[in-house]
């Protein structure tokens, strides 16, 4: 079974029939578990929308987003929070660390937060995997733009979630420290068997994704074939 998967999912922005935006029409898809996907399109294609639902920010118009089993749709708003936080790992162009917090306590605030136990020896492997060893009494303030960025993977990939959703994770990166990046990324999705889904307008940033799936105007227009061996729906 897919460990993520859309079905014939919409999201229409305004009720006037004659403004409506189609953001999303029709969307189905999956993703495998452990793969790392890339969902490429260009500005307002609809790919934002797309990733707030797959992790459950925002209610679709119509269809259904299953996560490791779970419709999210048919939660409540409360138990949707609650599952966003174990089960799905976020990370964005621009970093979000707390900036009075170490390294180290960035990326166990979420684990913290839910009331969660560390584990310690995976911990260490995944800060260990990023290169992180030397800077986990670091404030973020005195990192690089991509030691940030490797924190906030370092934080995602710590509770271990069902998937992470990455928007744009190498926007304010040069190409060189972005190529580092996904790289990276790529590694993590390797080593931890861990789901990775990354939404960008850029073309070759893509490239360093397992499969990509491009959407136009809310629509899918290439990329949702499984993956070699994988069950066709
Ligand atoms: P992308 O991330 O690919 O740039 P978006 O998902 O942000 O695309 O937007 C898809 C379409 O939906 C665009 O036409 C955009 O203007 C529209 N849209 C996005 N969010 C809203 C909103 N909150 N209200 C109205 N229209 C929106
Ligand atoms: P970017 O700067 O890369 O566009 P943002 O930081 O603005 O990304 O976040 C994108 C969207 O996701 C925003 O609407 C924000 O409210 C929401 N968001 C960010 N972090 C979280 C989170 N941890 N949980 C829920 N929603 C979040």
């Amino acid at each position: 079974m897919p460990i993520l998967s859309t079905l014939n999912l919409k999201k229409y922005y305004g009720k006037d029939p004659q403004t409506t935006v189609k953001a999303l029409d029709d969307i189905s898809l999956t993703v495998e578990k452990g793969e790392f996907v890339a969902i490429v399109g260009t500005s307002g294609s609809g790919k934002s929308t797309l990733l707030h639902m797959l992790g459950g920010l925002d209610r679709p118009t119509e269809g259904k987003v299953t996560v490791d089993g779970n419709e999210l749709f048919a939660m409540s708003d409360e138990k949707l929070t609650i599952f966003r936080r174990r089960s799905v790992g976020f990370v964005f162009q621009s970093y979000n660390l707390v900036p009075i917090l170490n390294v180290l306590e960035n990326i166990t605030l979420p684990i913290e937060l839910d009331g969660g136990r560390i584990d310690r020896t995976y911990l260490d492997e995944v800060i260990q995997a990023l290169g992180l060893q030397s800077k986990i009494h670091s404030l973020p303030s005195n990192l690089s733009g991509g030691q940030q960025q490797r924190v906030a993977i370092a934080r995602a990939l710590a509770t271990k979630p069902s998937i992470i959703l990455a928007d744009e994770p190498t926007g304010n990166l040069d190409s060189k420290t972005s190529q580092e990046v996904l790289i990276l990324l790529k590694q993590m999705s390797e080593k931890f068997n861990q789901t990775i889904v990354m939404i960008t307008h850029n073309e070759s940033i893509a490239q360093t994704a397992d499969r990509i799936i491009r959407i136009e105007d809310g629509h899918i227009v290439s990329g949702n074939a499984a993956p070699a061996g994988a069950k066709t729906l």
